[in-house]
């Protein structure tokens, strides 16, 4: 099992770019947020647990996040490459993945920290569109489904997530900096970061994350 992290601010891109990538490459993308938003749907105890702390665009405690992902790995092929959307988020995750990548004889093999000036997330943010069914993402100007307002997957009609809502989006990008960025300087000291500019089109930093997560 080979683990690549996506990391960066809520709406920098790390979903739209590992989706992109983990079609070209066959790895499989892992977005902790869609799992949890499928809990939520399905109103499992984790996802009744976390709706509360989502709503508000605060993180879900740790220990929810690394009980899933402990259940995840157990049931993925060894050979699988992970592509981690938004995984870990706090130190205390960063160490549990450690553990949890001994435990299934795997290892974190880099960490793609991506970085926009705020005004490009706020944008990216404010022009999301999702699919409620599916999980697809979207955005009015920069990937914009074939036809308005509907997914290109299975046609049901786009919303906008509840915490991409202006007072939300505040408040996740306060808990990012407080909370996530430290694991910037965390992996940065492991070795394995790789800085990247994600202001140009998603097509062309993918091209730049693909080379670097070939050759490492
Ligand atoms: P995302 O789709 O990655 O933006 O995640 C949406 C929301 O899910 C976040 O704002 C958190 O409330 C929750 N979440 C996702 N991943 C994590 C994580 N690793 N730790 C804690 N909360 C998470």
């Amino acid at each position: 099992m080979k683990i690549v992290i996506f990391l960066g601010a809520p709406g920098v891109g790390k979903g739209t770019l590992a989706a992109v990538l983990a079609k070209r490459t066959g790895a499989q993308h892992v977005s902790t947020g869609a799992m949890l938003r499928e809990a939520v749907q399905r109103k499992t105890p984790a996802g009744v647990s976390a709706k509360g702390y989502m709503d508000r665009g605060e993180l879900v405690p740790d220990g929810v996040l690394v009980e899933m992902m402990d259940e995840f790995l157990a049931e993925t092929p060894q050979g699988a490459m992970l592509f981690f959307d938004g995984f870990p988020r706090t130190v205390p995750q960063a160490e549990a993945l450690d553990a949890l990548a001994r435990k299934f004889k795997s290892a974190v093999s880099c960490v793609i920290c991506l970085e926009a000036a705020e005004s490009v997330i706020l944008d990216r943010l404010g022009g999301r569109r999702v699919c409620p069914k599916c999980g697809a993402g979207f955005h009015v100007r920069n990937v914009p489904p074939k036809q308005a307002g509907v997914c290109d997957a299975c046609q049901s009609p786009l919303v906008i997530r509840s915490d991409d809502r202006p007072e939300t989006i505040k408040n996740r990008l306060a808990v990012y900096a407080e909370q996530t960025a430290p694991l910037v300087a965390w992996y940065e000291r492991q070795g394995v970061l790789k800085r990247i500019d994600a202001s140009p089109e998603t097509e062309i930093i993918a091209d730049a994350v693909a080379h670097i997560v070939r050759h490492g």
